[in-house]
């Protein structure tokens, strides 16, 4: 199994040759460039929409990584203006059609969609459209959802391809095809029973997903077996990327929040994502209170309530949105100043992907995440998979590693998709050039291991609560607890070693139930064999703790592995 996928990641690779799409002249040259600028409006290609649109045109598979805000609709679009018939596009989203479709009939574009809501009689009429070139519908928009069940829909599509008429399938967001990934979705499985229905008919998969291992299994899912990758650099030079310890007192981190938005974010427009709805009420009350001119927004809101509060954040008459992560797909202003993260995301994909909201006209942009353990804890619980618990402690050690560039820690989990181009001082670790000290936790861990096994021993089950006010010797009544120095630390940085033995596997979680929430206990994992060691910034002072200083550059290049490496699909 593991030479399979060795195997497939040379295969992938070698289908990178994306040069000769960049550059090759083709028959239709000189056509796509005049409809860019008449048809589109558009100056120039960007980065890759060319090589792609190439090698859709020249009717190979295609599969397209290009990060959020690439301009990966154009990609189908334009090569539906130059074929004759009609492109089918598969996309996730009813609102994100609507929002294409917008689009489409401003550059007079002939397209349209069948879902659920249209009528029988529009549906009629589009059916009637599939089926000949003459009535020059040039995309059909579906869900993945309709295509699954709709079998009456199937069947003028196969008139469709016998008459000729369909040109290409395109599928967006295709990583949703894979069960790897942080947004896998059962009805994308359908269209792996599409390639063999179709011979000879080119399909582009298009995502901003770009870690191997989804990829791979994405092209399997869809029988591409010989599709070219073409892939746009993924490192956005313009955002600046930080991260901000959450104080554990609610009040105090929306203080800081206000602080932002007020000081730093003045006039400026931004996101604030969290994770549940009920936060972005109270955030939005919070802030509001405090006179700024925010919204929330999620999921559940009436379509017309979201739809107001994207206007007025569109025209700046909200200064930020506090969201969860239903305010995404589709969302494209230029002047985006800052994307907050007040709760952890679920994966490093989804960090990037919204974070990834920032900055689209170029102008430097701020990309913030606030980080508390106890957000990590609550992911977990959220967690329902081993594939998820590994996302969430990929943004844990995003969080917590205060070693190297922002940058090299988002690029070592995009693996070779990323590329490595100079930081330019553009993130919290370049900039600040922090000195750095080495801190001996050795003994916090023994002391913890020892309190946990004392509540365990009394039947009793440890919260982060509950270990943090027994390792401060607060009144403790369920058990006794073992002898031990009550450490002279704040409680932030007592999270923080825990966050690190955590991350380091000297702990884990243990989930239990109570009538209504999930319960996070801590428990005792690995047992220390050698020293262990976390790297904190020279101002953190760790009273009673044994502390090295490191020559930064010295020692960090020496340094030889990272606390917690993503994990490769084995
Ligand atoms: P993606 O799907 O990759 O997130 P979109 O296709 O939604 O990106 O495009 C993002 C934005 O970029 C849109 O506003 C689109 O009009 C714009 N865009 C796409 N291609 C070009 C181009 N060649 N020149 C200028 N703007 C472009
Ligand atoms: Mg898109
Ligand atoms: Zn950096």
């Amino acid at each position: 199994d593991d030479l399979q996928s060795q195997y497939d990641l040379e295969r992938m690779k070698s289908f990178r040759n994306v040069e000769d799409w960049d550059k090759r002249e083709f028959p239709w040259s000189k056509e796509i460039s005049k409809i860019l600028k008449e048809t589109f409006k558009f100056e120039k290609f960007r980065s890759k929409q060319l090589a792609a649109i190439n090698a859709t045109l020249d009717k190979k598979d295609v599969l397209l990584l290009m990060p959020t805000g690439g301009g990966k609709s154009l990609v189908y679009q334009l090569p539906a203006v130059v074929n004759k018939g009609m492109t089918l596009v598969v996309s996730p989203l009813i609102s994100l059609i609507e929002d294409q479709l917008l689009a489409l009939k401003r550059f007079g574009i002939k397209s349209d969609s069948i879902n659920s809501a249209t009528t029988k009689e529009r549906r009629k009429e589009i059916h009637n459209w599939m089926t000949s070139r003459q009535h020059g519908l040039k995309l059909l928009y579906v869900t993945p959802e309709w295509l699954g069940k709709s079998k009456q829909f199937m069947s003028y599509l196969q008139k469709c391809f016998s008459a000729n008429n369909l040109d290409r399938i395109a599928i967006d967001e295709v990583h949703c095809c894979s069960t790897w990934g942080h947004d896998f979705r059962k009805e994308y499985q359908f269209l792996g029973l599409l390639k063999p229905m179709f011979p000879g008919i080119p399909f582009i998969g298009l995502t901003a997903t770009a870690t191997m291992s989804i990829l791979i299994d994405t092209q399997k899912m869809l029988g591409m077996d010989d599709c070219t990758v073409i892939t746009a650099p993924f490192n956005r030079p313009n955002l600046y990327y930080k991260v901000i310890q959450k104080p554990s007192a609610s009040e105090q981190s929306l203080k800081i929040l206000e602080k932002l938005l007020k000081n730093n974010y003045k006039n400026q427009s931004g996101i604030i994502y969290t994770t549940t709805i009920k936060e972005t009420e109270e955030l939005t009350k919070y802030l509001r209170d405090a006179d700024l001119q925010v919204m929330n927004y999620h999921a559940q809101l009436e379509p017309d309530r979201k739809k107001k509060t994207h206007e007025k954040w569109l025209s700046n008459k909200y200064q930020a949105v506090i969201a969860t992560i239903a305010f995404g797909m589709g969302i494209d202003k230029p002047d985006v100043r800052f994307v907050i993260h007040y709760s952890m995301p679920k994966s490093m994909e989804g960090f990037y992907q919204e974070s990834g909201r920032a900055g689209r006209d170029g102008k430097k942009s701020d990309c913030i995440l606030m980080f508390a353990l106890t957000d990590y804890l609550r992911i977990l619980g959220m967690a329902s998979s081993k594939v998820e618990e590994n996302n969430a402690r990929a943004v844990l050690n995003y969080s917590l590693d205060n070693r190297q560039c922002r940058r090299s820690l988002i690029a070592s989990h995009f693996e070779e998709v990323w590329d490595q181009s100079n930081c330019n001082k553009m993130c919290d670790f370049c900039r600040k050039n922090t000195s750095l000290v080495y801190y001996d936790i050795t003994p916090a861990c023994k002391t913890i291991h020892e309190i946990i096994s004392a509540a365990n021993q009394g039947e009793c089950k440890l919260t982060l609560l509950k270990l943090v006010n027994s390792w401060f010797r607060l009144s403790c009544k369920e058990f006794s607890l073992p002898p031990f120095a009550k450490p002279d630390i704040s409680r932030i940085d007592a999270e923080k070693i825990i966050s690190y033995l955590l991350l380091l596997n000297f702990l884990k979680i243990d989930k239990g139930y109570n009538l209504y929430n999930i319960i996070f206990y801590l428990q005792k994992n690995q047992v220390p064999t050698g020293k262990i060691e976390i790297c904190l910034p020279a101002s953190v002072d760790l009273k009673g703790f044994s502390r090295r200083d490191i020559n930064k550059v010295k020692d960090l290049e020496e340094e030889i592995e990272p606390p917690f490496k993503k994990s490769k699909i084995s």
